[in-house]
């Protein structure tokens, strides 16, 4: 879908360097390499930008902005950046969409 590849055209140009790796492993270790949202730590853990780097470039390589999360999580929460395309961030919107990823995960249906 296109607005995804929008995201990931201007991510790439921040993971693909030398200075983002290092930087995804001190995010790794700072958060036990664990999901922040749902505490996996098993299968493919991503660093996400809290900002997204095409809304903030500038806090692309800050640590504050970056967090573990496993690959569900993670495109979770791009669907609904992406679902708003407004290129504002405000502190209404991301409790909206934390309101949203919480309620996400505790109406799943509890296993085992
Ligand atoms: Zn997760």
């Amino acid at each position: 879908m296109a607005m995804n590849r929008e995201h990931h055209r201007h991510s790439k140009r921040v993971t693909a360097t030398k200075r983002w790796q290092v930087l995804r492993h001190l995010i790794l270790e700072r958060d036990g390499w664990a999901c922040v949202d749902c505490g996996q730590t098993r299968g493919r853990l991503e660093i996400d930008h809290i900002q997204p780097v095409r809304n903030r470039p500038d806090l692309a390589f800050d640590p504050a902005n970056c967090a573990t999360r496993c690959s569900p999580c993670h495109t979770r929460k791009t669907r609904i950046e992406c679902g708003h395309p407004s290129p504002i961030q405000t502190p209404e919107r991301d409790a909206w969409a934390q309101a949203v990823a919480d309620l996400a995960t505790n109406t799943q249906p509890a296993k085992g």
